[in-house]
């Protein structure tokens, strides 16, 4: 499909949203009405009170136009709803989240009702502005009520600690995380081990200086439990010995995948402290898991759980994705059903996404994701069992334009995810693919990233302390000191 722009250049929501309809889309740029091409064209023509958009897809064309109101929404979001409705007229179908191309409806939501008297106000606007369907409109405020209380309790000066081992024993076929594996990076491990033990104590020194309270700790990647235990324990007895551990609230490991976590490591990850773990089926069937490159089996994840209830962890999140090739709708219920059964405090449900960075995109493979609908609509299973979303983002290019949501028995809601998807209370990240967000009494916000790989951050480990200067020094831009 062919996106031609006349005499209009600001197009990214437009382009987002054809994209969604659309996913192979090419867009040009025109300063007069181009030659068009036989088939597959979407034309849109600025005039001088605002747009002429014509379709052709599939057979069949349509057009319509808008006047834009300066009284109204934004002139990109009148021309996007008018695009919106001809595309869902001409293919039958409209989308979830309708003009709604962002990755956290939440935020958006929590944004309109500082300006709005009431929610329904916003929910309104939810429903006729942006087309959002009702479906998903509830599940908008569920989250957003959930989280209210989290959010009205935070406080300028908290902060929470991202700690990131980029390492895994291999890779998924749909991972875009900077993550390597231990199989070509292995000889890395200590190297980056032991600076970012030096990273952690010079973080906890300048946030001692600064004032700031730590409020919980997430450590991910990567996989933490792909290196090993003594390097493992290296990590977390620097923590223990940095911060004090009976302020903080929450303390996360991802011990992701069972193939590199065993009893020895959850053992350690328990002993220094950490309350919540995370032991990821992504699937429960075994077929599934070979196909998207993982080591383990089904009896592998079970064998890591029952491991992590006998070291004592009353916590547990487990993953899910939806959409993985070769699964199907009863594979995905059985996952479901089995991750409840197992007792999972938390349980996050994901839609497979096609990052460029994954092999499943790098090598092409297409698969059909014509169910995935249909495995998202079994997360109403949970509600039957007392779990409630808590926290949601939608990423560009899932499957479907679908979400991933955090379900969680009650009082077991992870804090720190609520925190960096929100983006309400500063996160200081450590270690290669980190980055740290500063957060400013009246929201304002700040990105310091690190280096991206571990080569990158064993060699130029200099840069990486003046980076934590910057995050400090940002800090005190915003007002925070010591009292
Ligand atoms: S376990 Fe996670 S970080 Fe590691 S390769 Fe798989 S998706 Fe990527």
């Amino acid at each position: 499909m062919q996106l031609l722009l006349v005499n209009y250049d600001t197009h990214y929501e437009i382009e987002q949203l054809s994209r969604m309809f659309f996913r192979q889309l090419t867009v040009s740029k025109h300063t007069s009405t181009p030659a068009l091409p036989e088939k597959d064209y979407i034309l849109i023509e600025k005039s001088e009170t605002g747009f002429d958009i014509s379709i052709d897809t599939d057979g069949k064309q349509d057009k319509t136009s808008v006047t834009i109101d300066p009284d109204g929404a934004k002139e990109e979001m009148q021309l996007c709803t008018a695009a919106y409705k001809l595309y869902e007229k001409v293919l039958g179908h409209g989308l979830p989240w309708g003009v709604l191309t962002g990755v956290r409806p939440v935020r958006l939501m929590r944004n309109l009702y500082k300006t709005e008297e009431k929610l329904q106000d916003v929910i309104e606007k939810f429903r006729n502005t942006y087309l959002v369907s009702d479906e998903k409109i509830q599940l908008c405020t569920d989250v957003f009520n959930l989280q209210q209380p989290v959010i009205d309790s935070g406080k300028p000066k908290d902060y929470s600690l991202y700690i990131s081992i980029p390492f895994c024993p291999s890779r998924c076929s749909y991972c875009s995380f900077v993550s390597t594996s231990i199989k070509s990076a292995g000889h890395l491990m200590q190297g980056y081990v032991d600076n970012l033990c030096e990273e952690i104590r010079y973080t906890a020194r300048k946030a001692e200086e600064t004032g700031l309270n730590l409020k919980t700790i997430y450590m991910g990647g990567g996989t933490p439990t792909a290196i090993t235990a003594p390097m493992l324990e290296q990590v977390m007895k620097t923590v223990q010995e940095c911060f004090d551990l009976s302020k903080v609230e929450e303390y996360t490991v991802e011990a992701g995948r069972p193939d590199c976590t065993d009893i020895e490591k959850l053992q350690i990850i328990k002993k220094y402290g950490a309350n919540r773990v995370s032991i990821n089926p992504q699937t429960f069937s075994d077929n599934v898991l070979k196909a998207i490159g993982r080591n383990h089996s089904h009896a592998d994840f079970l064998r890591c759980v029952e491991d992590a209830r006998k070291v004592g962890f009353d916590s547990i999140n487990m993953d899910l994705i939806a959409g993985l090739p070769e699964d199907t709708v009863e594979g995905f219920e059985k996952s479901l059903r089995g991750c409840i059964e197992l007792g999972a405090e938390n349980i996050t449900v994901h839609t497979l996404t096609m990052k460029r960075a994954s092999n499943l995109v790098i090598r092409n493979e297409e698969h059909h994701y014509d169910d995935v609908e249909k495995m998202i609509a079994k997360n109403s299973i949970l509600a039957e069992h007392g779990y409630k979303p808590y926290y949601m983002y939608r990423q560009k290019s899932t499957v479907k334009n679908l979400e991933n949501v955090g379900f969680s028995q009650s009082g077991h809601e992870s804090l720190y995810n609520i925190y960096i998807m929100e983006e309400i209370q500063t996160i200081i990240s450590c270690g290669a693919g980190g980055v740290s967000k500063v957060v400013g009494p009246k929201g304002e916000l700040k990105r310091i990233y690190n280096y991206k790989y571990p080569h990158e951050y064993i060699k130029d480990f200099a840069a990486i302390i003046a980076r934590k200067d910057e995050v400090f020094d940002t800090c005190r831009q915003f007002g925070y000191q010591k009292d």
